[in-house]
C-alpha cells in the first residue's frame, strides 16, 4: 500500500510510502519548476500516435498522481511502450497533449531535456558498465552539478558519496559495492540500473517490464524495492507478470488498442467484463 490514494500536498510526496517500515529518507530534492499543486504529475490528454495509418495510441488520456505507483497492463501491441515513448519525447504524438506537472509541455521538449527535468526511464535490457564496479556504476551515473567548477566535479564530494551509499542500501546491493557489475545476476543488474536512474534525481520513473527474466526471489525483492520507492518517487510500471502487479499495484490502468479500457484497483480491473474478454481473447 502506498499513500497515493489519499489526497496529498506537495510536501507529502517527499514522505516515505506509508507501507514502508524503514522510514528512510533519500535526500530527494524536487526539481524546481514541476508544479504538482493539483496532485497530478503526468497528464496525457487525448494522445494519438499513428504508424503508417495504424493507431498505436488512440486518444489516450491518463493522469498519474505524484508519488503514485501505477501499473499499466494490456495485451501485446496495446500501446504501452508507445505511451512511454510519448512521455519521454522519443515519439511525438500526432495530436493530444502531454504535461509534466501543470506547466511543462512534454511535446515541446527533446528526449534529453525531458530526462533532465526529472523523468527517468528504464528499458527492459540492463545497460550497466560491466567492467566497472557497482559503486563506480553509480558514480558514473551521477548528475554532475553544473554550478560547480569543472575541476571540482570530478571529485566525489561527501554528499554524492552519501547518496551513492543510500542508493546502494535501497537497491540492496551494498554488499556488492566493489564487485564488477558484469558479475552480478540478471536481477541485480536490473536493480543497479534502477540505482543509476535514481542517481539522476528523477521525480518520475518509467519502468518497462522490469521483472522480465527474474527469478521468483528477485521478483519478490523487486516488489519490495518498488513499494519503498513509491511516495518518494512516482512510478509507472508496465508489466506482464500479474502476480507481481497484484503485489505492488495501487492503481492499475488497462490499455487496449491504444486507449484506456479500465482503471482502478487490481480487483476492480480484474472483475471488469471487457478486461476479462480482452485477456481471455474471447
Ligand atoms: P505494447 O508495448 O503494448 O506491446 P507497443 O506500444 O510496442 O505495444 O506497440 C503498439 C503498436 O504500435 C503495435 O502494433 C506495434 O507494432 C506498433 N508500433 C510500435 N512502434 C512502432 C514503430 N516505430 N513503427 C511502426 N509500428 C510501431
Ligand atoms: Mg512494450
Amino acid at each position: 500500500m502506498t499513500n497515493a490514494a489519499q489526497p496529498m500536498d506537495v510536501s507529502s510526496t517527499h514522505a516515505p510510502a506509508s507501507g514502508s517500515e524503514t522510514g528512510v529518507s533519500y535526500g530527494h530534492v524536487l526539481t524546481p519548476g514541476v508544479d504538482i499543486s493539483h496532485r497530478g504529475i503526468l497528464y496525457l490528454d487525448s494522445i494519438s500516435v499513428s504508424f503508417d495509418g495504424f493507431k498505436a495510441l488512440n486518444e489516450l488520456s491518463l493522469i498519474v498522481d505524484a508519488g503514485e505507483l501505477r501499473c499499466v497492463i494490456g495485451p501485446n501491441g496495446a500501446g504501452k511502450t508507445t505511451m512511454m515513448d510519448v512521455i519521454t519525447g522519443k515519439t511525438r504524438p500526432d495530436s493530444g497533449s502531454a504535461y509534466f506537472g501543470q506547466t511543462i509541455d512534454l511535446t515541446e521538449l527533446t528526449e534529453p531535456e525531458i530526462a533532465g527535468r526529472g523523468i527517468g526511464r528504464k528499458f527492459q535490457k540492463p545497460t550497466v558498465f560491466e567492467r566497472h564496479t557497482v559503486f563506480e556504476n553509480l558514480e558514473l551515473a551521477r548528475k554532475a552539478d553544473k554550478r560547480v567548477w569543472p575541476t571540482l566535479t570530478s571529485e566525489l564530494d561527501s554528499t554524492a558519496r552519501d547518496r551513492i551509499l543510500t542508493i546502494l542500501e535501497t537497491i540492496q546491493l551494498a554488499p556488492e559495492a566493489s564487485r564488477l557489475a558484469g558479475l552480478l545476476s540478471h536481477g541485480q543488474k536490473q536493480w543497479l540500473e534502477i540505482g543509476m536512474l535514481l542517481m539522476q534525481e528523477p521525480q518520475v520513473l518509467l519502468l518497462d517490464e522490469p521483472v522480465a527474466g527474474m527469478t521468483d526471489d528477485e521478483t519478490m525483492r523487486s516488489a519490495e524495492l518498488f513499494l519503498t520507492l513509491a511516495g518518494d518517487y512516482t512510478l509507472v510500471v508496465v508489466e506482464h507478470d500479474m502476480d507481481f502487479v497484484a503485489r505492488i499495484a495501487d492503481r492499475v490502468t488497462v490499455l487496449h488498442e491504444g486507449r484506456v479500457l479500465a482503471e482502478g484497483s487490481m480487483r476492480v480491473v480484474q472483475e471488469n467484463e471487457e478486461v476479462i474478454e480482452v485477456f481471455l481473447g474471447r
